[in-house]
């Protein structure tokens, strides 16, 4: 591995390049300038001696040639003047020291052969050697030898000199570099140390809103300018995609997924610090219907206007999300009491009342509320959500537009109301419902002049099950459209069997439910079937409720004269319990009303019912409708409605609902008068 791939830092890196050249080249410039004055140093030196030496071999001529000491000596003891010189000596022609001069306690050979006629040199020992011949002037004759030493010290000692100045210039442009270094660094590394701490912080706090400093350097300016671009981009993808996984896209508000991790969050802190939260689960009551007659994408605004006015009423700590389609959630964070949430719950009832303006259109939405409290029902998301979903089909089936705490009962319903539904699947499979027929007598003449078929559920091991025990959850569970589909056929099929008979030639009412009347093959179904059975449309009578007509009126008008245009009569039965808008009834095209039984039950005891059923027939005649009075258990009820100008009546007190073999013989047998 290379040593830069070491863990150092790019700052200790770039110092320590920078140190080691200039070191080098330090060093090989001082070696170099050493080793050259080392050689001009020496050069001088020999020249000097040698010019000293040819001087005084010159000098010592006369001496040498008459053997006078006391010359050669004082010669000689002029070198004391050249401290280079260490050693001198002259030699005669025998090789014997004739003279001599010492700096130093050494001394010079006494004897010394040299035979050369001219001037060398060698350096040895460290010192320069110079071996001069004397001779006669003009004659070439060798009389001697000057031997002279020079020490080098000198030349050293300046060596040395120049070493240690070297040597304090190399440290001194070593700190100048350090600290060019240092300066170079703040323009070069450190931006690039800083965006590599940036890239490290970003990477392991997954944080993309960390953003590099500028730097004043173009080229590195570009360079953070280019990455915080990049994190911009990053940032900005992160946030949208965080924002798609934890919201819902159309309300902008919380999602299912998001919901739950802060539930799972709540959930944790609750049991840390003994905190009670509450859930609120809430389905809009026949929203579809809302999709189906305004459209998707009304219905979608529908949905943004209902998250606008949630999100207003909740608290800054509670959360509202969207659960998905018409569901929404509340999570109520550290209720103080469970009261709390029984008012957020008022609340929300409170601004759901409020109809939507859709184009014009009053849109009113019934909201169902199921609430579960933390701990106390459920520990994990998934049992309190589920809970609280138990509560709010509690609250929906019980008529919708009201909130329910859950109850443990409402678990053992809720898998009653399962198993319920799984036997009625297997019920509509099987073909166990069977029908009984109820007449509906002329309250003027007496005559029976119609029959209303009522569904029983001939349930296996349970005998006849009523209607108002499986009908509800039939509807709920969509079953009501094939079970009505059997319910139907068999009553046009008995129906036709007593026409056919010539015992009967009155209507049959069969009843109609919300989600069959929304069904868009009804029509098609009916007309089908009494083809199927050859009976006329005449004789049939669809009964609907209030509620299934008026969700969405427009549709519901339309729909409503198709099957009078196709010949079959409506009914809108227990009328007075629901809406009861006087505006509808002008509207719809209607062919009877049947007073609601419970107006009638307390006929006699109550003044007030008695005038509202007054009013009912009143009102009936002048939109010349037939009224039905339902429910008659009396004579004394039989009696006043006949008073009152009631044209039809259906009761006990005629005749309970038969059976398909009962009602045969009920018609076959002379018609029933009103006097029993
Ligand atoms: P509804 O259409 O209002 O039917 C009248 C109900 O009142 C019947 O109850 C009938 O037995 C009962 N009744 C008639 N006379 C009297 C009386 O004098 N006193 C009392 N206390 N009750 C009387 P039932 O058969 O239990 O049906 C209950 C409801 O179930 C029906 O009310 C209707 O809404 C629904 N239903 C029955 N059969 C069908 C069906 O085939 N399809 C649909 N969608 N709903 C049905
Ligand atoms: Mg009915
Ligand atoms: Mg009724």
């Amino acid at each position: 591995m290379s040593p830069f791939k070491s863990k150092l830092s790019l700052n200790k890196k770039i110092l320590l390049i920078i140190i080691f050249i200039c070191s080098i080249m330090l060093i090989l410039s001082a070696t170099m300038i050493t080793l050259y004055e080392w050689k001009k140093l020496k050069e001088s030196l020999i020249s000097n001696m040698t010019s000293i030496t040819k001087i005084t071999s010159g000098n010592i001529q006369a001496a040498v040639m008459f053997k006078n000491a006391t010359d050669a000596d004082r010669i000689l003891s002029e070198f004391k003047s050249e401290p280079r010189i260490v050693n001198a000596g002259i030699y005669l022609y025998d090789n014997t020291l004739f003279s001599e001069y010492n700096a130093t306690n050494e001394r010079l050979p006494s004897t010394f052969e040299y035979r050369n006629n001219e001037l060398t040199y060698e350096f040895k020992n460290g010192k320069l050697h110079i071996y001069q011949p004397v001779s006669i002037q003009g004659e070439g004759n060798v009389i001697g030898s000057l031997y002279i030493i020079s020490s080098l010290d000198l030349i050293y000692s300046q060596i040395r000199d120049n070493i240690i100045i070297t040597f304090l210039i190399i440290l001194l442009a070593l700190l100048l570099a350090v600290i060019l270094t240092a300066k170079t660094q703040r323009m070069i590394s450190e931006p690039i140390l800083s965006l590599s701490n940036t890239t490290k912080k970003i990477k392991n706090e997954k944080d993309y809103s960390i953003r590099v400093d500028h730097d004043e350097f173009l080229e590195i300016e570009e360079l953070s300018d280019g990455f915080n671009a990049m994190l911009e981009e990053i940032q900005s993808r992160d946030e949208n995609l965080q924002r798609l996984a934890t919201y819902d896209e159309l309300t902008n508000i919380p999602n299912r997924n998001y919901f739950i991790d802060l539930l799972n969050q709540a959930i944790t802190r609750g049991n840390r610090k003994s905190q009670r939260h509450a859930v609120l689960f809430m389905d809009l009551d026949r929203f579809k219907n809302i999709n189906d007659s305004l459209g998707h994408s009304k219905g979608d605004e529908l949905l943004i206007k209902v998250a606008k006015r949630l999100n207003i009423i909740i608290r800054g700590d509670d959360i509202v999300a969207r659960f998905g389609g018409d569901e929404f959630t509340f999570l109520l964070r550290d209720l103080p009491s469970s009261n709390q949430a029984a008012e957020v719950a008022d609340r929300i009832l409170e601004v759901l009342n409020e109809p939507f303006d859709m184009d014009n259109h009053n849109v009113v939405v019934v909201p169902s509320i199921g609430i579960v409290l933390f701990p106390d029902n459920g520990n994990t998301p998934e049992e309190l959500l589920k809970n609280a979903d138990t509560a709010m089909y509690r609250a929906k089936n019980s008529g919708g537009n009201k909130y329910l705490f859950f109850t443990d009962n409402m678990n053992k319903e809720a898998q009653l109301h399962q198993e319920l539904e799984e036997a009625l699947r297997n019920a509509i499979y099987n073909h166990e419902f069977i029908l009984h027929y109820q007449p509906k007598f002329d309250l003027h003449s007496g005559k029976s002049l119609g029959m209303e078929a009522l569904a029983r559920w001939n349930r296996p091991n349970n005998g006849l099950v009523a209607p108002n025990l499986f009908i509800p959850i039939a509807e709920e569970t969509g079953l009501i459209i094939p079970m009505g589909k059997q319910i139907l056929d068999q009553a046009i099929s008995q129906t036709k069997v007593l026409i056919d008979k010539h015992i009967f030639d009155g209507k049959l009412a069969v009843n109609i439910s919300a989600r069959q009347f929304e069904d868009k093959d009804l029509l098609n179904n009916i007309k089908s079937l009494l083809e199927k059975h050859n009976l006329s449309p005449e004789n049939l009578e669809i009964e609907l409720t209030e509620a299934a007509v008026m969700n969405e009126t427009e549709d519901a008008i339309s729909t409503l004269k198709e099957i009078r245009d196709a010949g079959i009569s409506i009914a809108m039965d227990d009328f007075g319990t629901g809406y009861s808008s006087l505006s509808y009834l002008k509207k719809f095209p209607l062919n009877t009303l049947k007073i609601d039984m419970s107006f009638i039950r307390d006929m006699d005891q109550s003044e007030e019912n008695k005038s509202i059923v007054k009013s009912i027939i009143d009102l009936s005649h002048i939109l010349k409708l037939n009224v039905v009075a339902e429910g008659i258990e009396t004579e004394e009820q039989a009696k006043i409605l006949t008073d009152m100008g009631c044209d039809v009546a259906q009761g006990y007190y005629f005749s309970k609902p038969l059976d398909f073999n009962k009602i045969s013989e009920f018609f076959g047998s002379s018609k029933i008068a009103l006097n029993k």
